[in-house]
């Protein structure tokens, strides 16, 4: 393993001791957002070849993998999960078919950073949105900021939103015609009088809380389509139903990434896509326990915090 990036599912299991609502029952290896050297094994890939992983190990046998939704098999592993060993140690095993070469030109660090890229192509693809389109994105971590570029470079019209003032600046540098420093009722007040009141076209939620939600569904136009993206801390979502009946909205979730990966990797090759901003900071593996403390404290506009293992 050369570098893992700490994500905020990593997070969350940092800071309170539970997975999928349930506590960690013995001590476990976090990580999922890696970049590795082959060392060798049944692959075509050379021993030597610097890969990005895709940390979901789905079963490939059920009808859902048969059918090409990987992401949605109910006997899938996933990479630092309780059960499942993550990547932040020297070395691991990983099976060939989810490993993807990655170009040269990409620095070690930034190379955990297509696994969130790859969910963004997935969120991209869901959002079915049109070219000319206005499309709000609301939460600007990560995954968020990806989103804003990969619609600009769909041809839409993009408007976003995050409390956190470095956030929102940076979502005009990745294409955001306007980015707004709120939440709540003033971002949706901002943000729909930017299309004078009509409301956007794809509304996407990036968030988690659930006002983030709501506000994705008062923005939406009527026949809107509204992503929801962001984990709710209460496990909960609540909007106002008779806003989304009257608009005949559309809601989509979003489960991870499907088989996206290499069309990440292709959007940063060429030159698309750039996502080297957003690996913040770094730490050696043996300050591991700063590096969490770090992401965790969402200090010094940090927005990825990766850990170099080699
Ligand atoms: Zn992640
Ligand atoms: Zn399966």
């Amino acid at each position: 393993m050369e570098s893992v990036a700490i994500c905020g599912s990593d997070l969350h299991i940092y800071k309170t001791g539970l997975s999928g609502g349930e506590p960690l029952g013995e001590p476990m290896i976090p990580g999922h957002e890696a970049c590795a050297i082959v060392e060798g094994g049944d692959t075509p890939v050379p021993a030597g070849t610097r890969v990005a992983i895709e940390p979901a190990i789905p079963c490939m046998r059920c009808e859902f993998c048969v059918r090409g939704d990987h992401n949605l098999c109910p006997n899938h592993t996933f990479l630092g999960l309780p059960g499942w060993p993550g990547a932040m140690r020297e070395r691991m095993v990983h099976p060939a078919h989810l490993i993807e070469p990655v170009p040269d030109s990409i620095p070690p660090k930034v190379v955990p950073l297509l696994e969130p890229l790859a969910i963004a192509v997935h969120a991209s693809d869901l959002s079915h949105a049109r070219l000319g389109q206005r499309v709000a994105v609301i939460g600007l971590g990560v995954i968020g900021l990806m989103i804003v570029r990969l619609m600009r470079l769909m041809g839409c019209r993009v408007i976003a939103c995050d409390p956190v003032p470095e956030r929102a600046a940076m979502a005009e540098e990745f294409g955001a015609e306007r980015a707004i420093n709120a939440t709540g009722q003033d971002a949706v007040e901002d943000m729909l009088e930017w299309t004078s009141g009509r409301g956007v076209d794809v509304a996407i939620e990036v968030a988690g809380p659930n006002e983030a939600v709501r506000a994705a569904t008062e923005l939406a136009a009527p026949g809107a389509r509204v992503l929801v993206i962001g984990i709710q801390p209460d496990d909960q979502i609540a909007f106002r139903a008779a806003t989304a009946r009257r608009k005949g909205l559309t809601i989509a979730m979003l489960r991870r990434s499907r088989n996206t990966l290499g069309r990440a990797i292709e959007l940063y090759r060429t030159g698309q896509v750039s996502i080297d901003a957003l690996a913040t900071h770094e730490f050696p593996l043996d300050r591991a326990a700063d590096a969490f403390a770090q992401a965790a404290s969402y200090a010094d506009g940090g927005i990825r915090t990766i850990v170099h293992v080699s």
